[in-house]
């Protein structure tokens, strides 16, 4: 008899592959949570995989960078019912999209021809495909990962945290590292991850994106009262999410 517990896919395209160690640490919650869905592709857990199945839902971790990486994507997309971009890479290219601000790069990491050269630039996977749902983070939450299972579960379309990490902050009772001095992007920052960097004194670095309607203006105004200078901010931006339209708005 066919199961009819929905078919999970975890596929990893370039990315250190922490959110998917992430994914794993849930643990035993995790344990319940695969009684009731059916893992067909994921090689960091099993040796056999239905690489070419068709998928009710798809963990595509990592950003684009190379040809062969764009074609498999898009071969997944169209076996994929809801596709879900998993972690800042996927989401906004994440780090490993810091070479396209490189000219040097190919000849320092690639000196020789390689089987699958690197394209021009590495892309967040939106760039080539449609997303139905985006993950932020490097790397994911869990209970942002298990709360969209869970919702996907029950034929709930998940919903997506639009306003800044220092709403979590202030949910969690986390006194406010701006006010102290300390330099924090969570104003202009994706929340979903329950702020746990200022909770431990560490100021959010934006790992999550930039917010579409966050005050970049503001926040880059407040940075260089405080001494930083442009060309610091706009490392942290890119960091993460260099893709991103909304840090072109930023005037020097
Ligand atoms: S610590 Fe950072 S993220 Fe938290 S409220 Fe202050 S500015 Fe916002
Ligand atoms: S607080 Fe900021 S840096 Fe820390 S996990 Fe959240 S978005 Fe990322």
């Amino acid at each position: 008899m066919k199961s009819k517990k929905p078919r999970i896919a975890f596929i990893g395209m370039t990315s250190c592959k922490g959110c998917f160690f992430e994914f794993l640490l849930i643990g035993r919650k995790l344990v319940n949570l695969f009684e009731n869905i059916e893992i067909r592709n994921f090689w960091l857990l099993k040796e056999f995989n239905d690489e070419k199945g068709e998928y009710d839902i798809t963990f595509m971790d990592g950003a684009v960078s190379t040809e062969r990486e764009a074609e498999e994507l898009r071969d997944v997309r169209g076996r994929t019912k809801f596709l879900i971009a998993f972690g800042t890479c996927a989401c906004w290219g994440g780090i490993p999209s810091i070479r396209n601000y490189s000219k040097d790069y190919r000849k320092i990491v690639y000196p020789k021809e390689t089987k699958h050269p690197p394209k021009d630039s590495v892309d967040p996977i939106d760039k080539h495909v449609k997303v139905d749902y985006y993950m932020r983070g490097c790397p994911i939450n869990e209970e942002e990962a298990l709360e969209v299972i869970k919702d996907l579960l029950v034929g709930k379309k998940p919903r997506e945290k639009d306003y800044s990490v220092c709403v979590e902050c202030k949910k969690r009772g986390t006194r406010c590292l701006l006010k102290e001095g300390i330099i924090c992007y969570g104003p202009v920052t994706y929340a979903g991850c329950n702020a746990p960097c200022p909770a431990v004194g560490t100021p959010c670095d934006g790992c999550r994106g930039p917010l579409p309607d966050g005050n970049l203006g503001a926040e880059v105004d407040m940075l260089k009262e405080k001494g930083i200078t442009m060309e610091e901010i706009k490392s942290v931006f890119t960091r993460y999410a260099g893709s991103s339209e909304k840090f072109k708005e930023v005037k020097e």
